[in-house]
């Protein structure tokens, strides 16, 4: 069976996260659960890849996140805590015409060698963009993108404005870009930063609450922090007749240090699936 872990393993301990765009912001409570005080280190993240695209990213989302934890570690070389945070934007993998936010975020424990990563996925983001012509409006864009509490960047050509956060700076900004009369469109596009979103903030939150409970949760063969799933299995039965469908029966969680699994009944209290989603009542 699962154990849950006593709080003070890391009481009173001091974790590093490295950021350029304040996810602190979103994650500092969760940290203080857990006992742990929160530092922000300032690191380059941008040389990694940027969301405009100025720099393409490269490598998996583990290794951005490795390597942004060992940017920390080289700016303080005394830390044993770290926390790295990634995020994604773009189509959704399985729901067709809808845009998605994926973010993970990685603990690690130097002294144990321990990573825990959390990753979850959303369909809330505003996430989009538009190209407008000269004198065309851009009111409804900006309501449905929900400036300007969340950022905006133009773009024409090589010139890159971010962090546009007010109507008059973006006014201006678009009326300048206009005066050459060469210009015939400017590209308007949303501000993923967390820091100009939001949306994307509270997401950040929400996937460092489920790191937390990763973390208190211990895995039953070595002890060590972050039991937690990694896998779903299907087979939940129909409610009219009982056939194995394809909804999620159980749950395998491993240990991310010694390997070992277990699986374990889905624990929210849904037991059944409904008929439509059988393939003997609804083929
Ligand atoms: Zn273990
Ligand atoms: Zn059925």
């Amino acid at each position: 069976m699962i154990k849950n872990m006593t709080l003070h393993s890391y009481h009173g301990k001091t974790i590093y996260l490295g950021t350029k765009h304040k996810k602190d912001r979103a994650l500092k409570e969760q940290l203080l659960s857990l006992g742990l005080n929160c530092e922000v280190v300032e690191i380059d993240t941008d040389s990694l890849g940027t969301f405009s695209g100025e720099v393409m990213r490269i490598g998996s989302v583990q290794e951005t996140l490795r390597m942004k934890i060992k940017l920390v570690m080289d700016k303080i070389p005394s830390a044993n805590l770290f926390l790295a945070s990634e995020g994604s934007f773009g189509p959704h993998p399985i729901i067709f015409f809808a845009n998605c936010n994926q973010e993970t975020l990685m603990f690690y424990d130097k002294a144990l060698d321990l990573e825990i990563l959390s990753s979850d996925i959303t369909l809330e983001t505003n996430l989009n963009e538009k190209n407008i012509k000269r004198n065309e409006c851009y009111l409804k864009f900006l309501n449905d993108v929900k400036f300007p509490s969340h950022g905006l960047i133009l773009q024409s050509g090589s010139l890159v404005v971010k962090g546009i956060d007010n109507m008059d700076y973006l006014k201006s900004t678009i009326e300048n870009i206009f005066k050459d009369a060469n210009v015939e469109s400017v590209k308007i596009f949303t501000d993923m930063r967390a820091n100009f979103n939001p949306t994307r903030m509270k997401f950040i939150g929400s996937v460092g609450q489920n790191l937390i409970n990763k973390i208190l949760t211990l895995c039953p063969g070595c002890n060590s922090p972050g039991f937690g799933i990694v896998k779903c299995l299907p087979g939940l039965p129909c409610r009219e007749c009982g056939f194995a469908t394809n909804g999620i029966l159980f749950n395998v969680f491993q240990c991310p240090k010694c390997g070992l699994q277990e699986k374990q009944k889905r624990t929210d209290q849904v037991f059944y699936s409904d008929p439509a989603e059988c393939d003997m009542c609804n083929p």
